[in-house]
This record gives C-alpha cells, sequence and structure tokens, in this order.
C-alpha cells in the first residue's frame, strides 16, 4: 500500500525517548507529504545547532523506518525540512534514496546501486542503520519554488498506462501554442517516452551548449524528452533513485527560456518522479487522464489523491477515448462515456472535458503530426479538433483560477 500521511504522522508523533517522553523534543510536526515509500515532512524546530537539528532528522528517519517495517511497508527516501516560525526552510536532511552503494564499512547490506536502500532489505537494528550511512537524495534541491522564466508548470498524470496520457498532455501542449503561448513539454515519461515518435523528433540529436541542452522546438513546443538522451531500443530500467536524477537533469539543464506554459507528461501510476517533480517545483496543478471504464477511474483516483498528498493541486480530469466517431459521422458511445466525468464530479475536481477515439487522432499521433489534430476537416476530424480546442480553453481558465488561489496573480478590477 506504502506510506501514507497519516502513518508518517502518528509515526513521527508517536516517536518516545528512553524516558517516555516525545522523541523529538520541542519538534512539531507541521506539514507531511507520502507517496509509495517516499515521505517529506516539515518540522518547526528553530534555534537549535544544525547537528542537533541532524540528530532530531535521523531520529525521526530510523523511527519511521522501524515503525514501517512493524507495518509491512517500506521507506525508500524521507526529507525532513526544518522550518522557523515563518515557515521558512532553515535546514534540510535527507535519508535513502541514494543511487550509489551504501560504504563498504556499513556492515553485510550493500545495495544495489540500481536500488533504493529499503527498510525490508536492510532491516538493521537502528544503530548500525544508522552507520550504515543511507546517503542524501543526489543533488536534491531545496526550497525552489519554480523554474527561472516560467509561469506555470503543469502536470499531466494518470492512474496507469495507455490511456492516452502522453496524447493528451502533447495535444494539450500544442493547443496552448496555437493560443498564442509560449509553452514548453518535457517528456518525463523515462519508463516509455513516446514524444520522439509523437512529436516527429525522428533521430535528432540533442544540442547541447555549455553545458545546457537546447530543446527541440516541434510543433510550436520547446521540448525536451528522454527519449533523446537514450537509445530508443534498450530497456529502460531505472529504479527510484535513477529516476530522480534523469529527471532532475532533464528539467534543470535544459535552456527552456522564457515560457508561459511547461507541461510535464509524467510517468504512469505514483512514484518516484512526481514526488520529485513536487520536491523541485511549485506546480500549477496537475490534470489527469482518464479512459470512461470503472476500472481506469479507480487508477485515476490512485493518481488524484498521491497529487493531494504532495500538495499539488488538481486543474481537472479529461476523459479520453470517451466515444468513437465513425466515419459516418455517428458517435458512438464504447467505454461508457462520462464515467470520468462522474469521478471528476467525486472528486470535487473540475471536468476539462472529453476526447473521442478517432483514427486520425492515432495515425498523427504515429506520425509525429499533433498540428493535424487542430486543423481536421473532415467528420470525425472536427469534432476532435472541436474537443481539444474546448479542453485548451477550459485549462486555460483552471490555470487562472488556480493562480488567482495561489496569489500569483492580482485579479483585474474593470471600473466603469
Ligand atoms: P499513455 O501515455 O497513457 O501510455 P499514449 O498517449 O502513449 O498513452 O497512447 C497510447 C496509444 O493510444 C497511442 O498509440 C496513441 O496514439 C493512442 N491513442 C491515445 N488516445 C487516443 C484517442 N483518443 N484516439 C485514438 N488513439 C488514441
Amino acid at each position: 500500500m506504502g506510506l501514507t500521511k497519516s502513518f508518517v504522522l502518528e509515526a513521527l508523533r508517536g516517536l518516545r525517548g528512553p524516558d517516555g517522553s516525545p522523541a523529538l523534543g520541542g519538534d512539531r510536526v507541521v506539514w507531511v507529504a507520502a507517496c509509495d515509500g517516499y515521505a517529506s515532512v516539515k518540522l518547526q524546530h528553530a534555534g537549535d545547532a544544525p547537528d542537533q537539528r541532524r540528530t532530531a532528522a535521523r531520529t525521526a528517519y530510523d523511527g519511521l523506518v522501524a515503525a514501517a517495517r512493524a507495518a509491512g511497508e517500506q521507506v525508500d527516501a524521507l526529507v525532513v525540512e526544518f522550518v522557523d516560525h515563518a515557515g521558512t526552510v532553515v535546514q534540510t536532511e535527507r535519508f535513502g534514496g541514494s543511487a550509489r552503494p551504501a560504504p563498504p564499512a556499513a556492515g553485510p547490506a550493500t545495495n544495489s546501486p540500481r536500488e533504493p536502500v529499503s527498510a525490508r532489505e536492510q532491516a538493521p537494528p537502528p544503530s548500525r542503520q544508522a552507520a550504515a550511512g543511507h546517503t542524501p537524495i543526489p543533488g536534491l534541491n531545496p526550497g525552489v519554488s519554480g523554474l527561472e522564466g516560467v509561469a506555470h508548470v503543469i502536470a499531466v498524470g494518470a492512474g496507469k498506462g495507455g490511456v492516452g496520457k502522453s496524447t493528451i498532455a502533447l495535444n494539450l501542449a500544442v493547443g496552448l501554442a496555437r493560443a498564442r503561448h509560449r509553452v514548453g513539454l518535457l517528456d518525463a515519461d523515462i519508463y516509455g517516452p513516446s514524444m520522439p515518435t509523437m512529436l516527429g523528433l525522428g533521430g535528432l540529436e540533442p544540442i547541447v551548449r555549455e553545458g545546457v541542452l537546447e530543446p527541440f522546438l516541434s510543433h510550436g513546443v520547446r521540448c525536451m524528452t528522454m527519449g533523446a538522451l537514450v537509445q530508443p531500443d534498450k530497456p529502460l530500467i531505472w529504479r527510484g533513485p535513477m529516476a530522480h536524477g534523469a529527471f532532475k537533469q532533464l528539467l534543470e539543464q535544459t535552456r527552456w527560456g522564457e515560457l508561459d506554459y511547461l507541461v510535464i507528461d509524467l510517468p504512469p501510476g505514483t512514484g518516484d518522479v512526481s514526488l520529485t517533480m513536487a520536491q523541485l517545483l511549485k506546480l500549477t496543478g496537475a490534470v489527469i487522464v482518464c479512459t470512461p471504464q470503472k476500472v481506469a477511474q479507480d487508477d485515476a483516483v490512485r493518481a488524484a489523491r498521491m497529487f493531494e498528498q504532495l500538495g499539488v493541486p488538481l486543474l481537472g480530469v479529461v476523459e479520453n477515448m470517451s466515444y468513437f466517431v465513425g466515419d459516418d459521422g455517428k458517435e458512438y458511445d464504447i467505454f461508457g462515456r462520462g464515467g470520468a466525468e462522474a469521478m471528476a464530479r467525486r472528486l470535487n475536481t473540475p471536468y476539462l472535458g472529453g476526447v473521442p477515439i478517432t483514427t486520425a487522432l492515432r495515425q498523427n499521433s504515429d506520425a509525429g503530426n499533433p498540428t493535424a489534430n487542430f486543423t481536421g476537416a473532415d467528420t470525425p476530424g472536427t469534432a476532435l479538433r472541436a474537443d481539444l480546442e474546448r479542453l485548451v480553453r477550459n485549462l486555460e481558465g483552471q490555470v487562472a483560477l488556480a493562480s488567482l488561489r495561489q496569489g500569483q496573480t492580482r485579479p483585474t478590477l474593470t471600473v466603469s
């Protein structure tokens, strides 16, 4: 089931020292996010020396690992941020999630470089575990509120693969660019990047200038994809820490320039990349893609809960493969049109709209020509175009609302 926010909160609050007093002393847990085996907490603990905070963070980590082990769960990584009374982060400590093997002196448990450190695998007594040196997550960038020059970061996620998440992310990006916005697209689906095909990047090699990647410009969108950095036929066996590093590299070492929107196509499910993203960026919000069927909705709800736990606002739900438009122009309801809309209502989240299954969409994706989705003149093409344009308009509206809520934009009052 993975760590949950309440489990982490209870474990930390329940920590007791040898005399039965709260082990974290005067620390107050003021914020918790948890997802799968990853957790991030904020402790209000200002005024102490850095090494006292370090010890407190270690106590929190050891306590969480022990509680998780007792419950049959595992802790892959914990980030502890100490905040002062104003909420400013004054110190950050990180445990687990290292891509490097544990130092040999640490005892018999050495970890494969590809595997995250886990409580289940390691399971040494706390004292030895402290020595085992859960080295920090490499290069995690604390306290970053966003990318310089980028106004809005929007994540596109889905509960599972194959629902058309990348297709929707790409078409949202192209649609926003057609609406005269400056748009970037980061294909963070590092387990199976599809953008090189869908954007028609072919065998283009990325250009590196002064150690920074130049994004590809395709269909009006500046894009970067893991697919450009790895051989497409090589199996991608990215594990947590590697996923973290790859995502961070793509995000921070690409010359995005000034952007109104950066759309991030996340890997399906709930996991490492989403957590890394939430730690590195302050997102305007997330879009969830779902097909109408009940089974797809259950997975999408899990993705929604993950965003909630990561503190990422939901901008809305998109129903892909909502209906089928035949060459006869008729609309056929195959998977139970409206299922995702009903789910959005249950989640109290806006419904951004549906997109039909059309042969054109699949063909244009395979041909790397998403612009054609916005120009289709035949009957199925017209329906597709109208639906995509509605999606883009609704997303623009939700972004504006989310910005207002987050205090990024002041409402303009027109007095007449
Ligand atoms: P995901 O990112 O969720 O794994 P993709 O976006 O890669 O899914 O889509 C999987 C396949 O389904 C692709 O071949 C894509 O072209 C096709 N596809 C997605 N949405 C539609 C649609 N509405 N109509 C037709 N084909 C679609």
